[in-house]
């Protein structure tokens, strides 16, 4: 099993050397509790995270974001992975199974993660991030992997609908608008304090939460009523507006609406720093004038 590597290595070999599959074409695998290998790809793999990945495996599990973070993630710093995307943790050095494969399988199928889901599949977009160019697929064969030697055949449709991908690609787009945004791309480099509101916004749903409802950032943004009551008990709608946040202050991007009167008094309040700055400039000539 393989799983969403979003660094910037990965995906270009991708896209210069892995053969392209559309939607319609067909592909030859097959997994089920009968192949020689089950359960085998569940062990000593990397499998990054999406936001909405952990909103379903902390609930289903029920347990807060934060003791799902400590027990079952880590983050990978590399060269090329700068941002503090966190990977499923293995349970130890020795026994580096998944924490939750079971002899008959995944222990939590129904919200397993988006790249759990897609093995035998990767995807990927060739596109510049403002044009959203097409997206493509391509096969990624694990060592040991007996799949491929079943005698299913399916296209790449019929696996993505088979394993409920669709709302997993609709709900994880926000994100990889996020981290794949040119302000994230090659040489950024985040202060340790961004490193943390990045970490908290897309994992900590539950911190995050307290920091949208305890801090005074509501009062500065325009969002409708019924829009900020769902985000007070819906992972979700949180999650989509923590996205918004993301790419609003750290790339930029006009994702959410300054309310006009705090827009107003941020520009009454440059007006007057500046009005200040040019009367002490002025006086300081004018005591220059006097003392020369
Ligand atoms: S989450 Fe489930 S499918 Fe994914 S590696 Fe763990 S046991 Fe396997
Ligand atoms: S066939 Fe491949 S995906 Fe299925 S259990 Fe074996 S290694 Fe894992």
């Amino acid at each position: 099993m393989s799983a969403e590597d979003p660094t910037n290595k990965f995906r270009e070999a991708v896209l210069k050397d892995a053969p392209r599959l559309k939607q319609t074409d067909a592909f030859q695998f097959g997994c089920h509790p009968g192949v020689s290998c089950f359960n085998q790809c569940c062990a000593d793999v990397n499998i990054f995270l999406t936001p909405y990945d952990v909103i379903r495996m902390k609930n289903r599990l029920g347990i807060p974001s934060n003791e799902f973070l400590d027990k079952y993630t880590i983050i990978p710093f590399t060269k090329e992975q700068r941002l503090p995307v966190v990977v499923l943790k293995m349970r130890d050095e020795t026994d580096k199974r998944c924490p939750f494969v079971t002899e008959s399988g995944c222990g939590i199928y129904e919200d397993r993660p988006w790249a759990c889901r897609m093995y035998p599949l990767g995807m990927a977009s060739p596109g510049d991030y403002e044009q959203g160019a097409e997206e493509f697929f391509f096969l990624i064969e694990e060592e040991g992997c007996k799949g491929f030697q079943e005698q299913r055949t399916q296209t790449v449709a019929e696996w993505l609908a088979d394993q409920g991908i669709a709302v997993y690609n609709e709900m994880g787009d926000p994100f990889r608008k996020f981290t794949t945004h040119p302000k994230m791309q090659g040489d950024v480099e985040l202060t340790l304090a961004q490193m943390d509101m990045v970490h908290m916004t897309c994992y900590d749903v539950d911190r995050f939460r307290r920091f949208v409802f305890e801090s005074t950032l509501l009062e500065k943004l325009d969002i409708a009523a019924d829009r900020a009551e769902a985000m007070r008990d819906d992972d979700v709608e949180l999650m989509k507006f923590a996205m918004d946040w993301l790419r609003f202050s750290l790339c930029r991007e006009p994702t959410l609406p300054i309310k006009q009167e705090f827009r107003q008094k941020k520009e009454q309040d440059l007006a007057g720093v500046i009005a200040a700055r040019r009367d002490a400039a002025l006086k300081q000539k004018q005591e220059k004038g006097k003392s020369g």
